[in-house]
């Protein structure tokens, strides 16, 4: 039986729908890991849109796509755990695989590397998130 492999973050429309309506509408995203304070839900409302992240199994893992793994979010909480939380955590794995497999930096010569990115000024609009000053 061949397996063809389901595209990296993607939910099943049950998953979804089922999610939606645990939600209640209102955003599920809650804690730090979305910007939160611990314990504290965003209940956005969903209606503008709504997108569903993988918590706490990240996309990347197997059977991370299960109801129980579904956060119904807002575009604001999963743009905010992405940047924050995903981005490093795909990092890493992709640094344990490579070494699992053999592949290491084609020198032991480090450079100065990369600065830290510069804040960023096109927003729009200022955002700010629950929690913080
Ligand atoms: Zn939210």
């Amino acid at each position: 039986m061949g397996v063809t492999p389901m595209p990296r973050g993607e939910f099943s429309k049950p998953v979804r729908r089922d999610a939606l309506r645990r939600s209640g509408g209102l955003c599920e995203a809650s804690g730090p890991v979305y910007g939160l304070e611990p314990g504290q839900r965003c209940n956005a409302p969903l209606s503008h849109g709504v997108e569903f992240d993988h918590y706490p199994v990240p996309a990347t893992e197997r059977d991370s796509d299960g109801l129980g793994n579904c956060v119904a979010c807002c575009k604001t909480c999963h743009g905010h755990k992405t940047r924050t939380f995903d981005i490093p955590i795909q990092a890493k794995t992709k640094r344990v695989s490579d070494k699992h497999l053999g592949i290491r930096p084609p020198s032991r010569l480090r450079s100065a590397g990369f600065r830290p990115a510069e804040p960023q000024h096109s927003a729009t609009r200022e955002i700010r998130r629950k929690g913080e000053v």
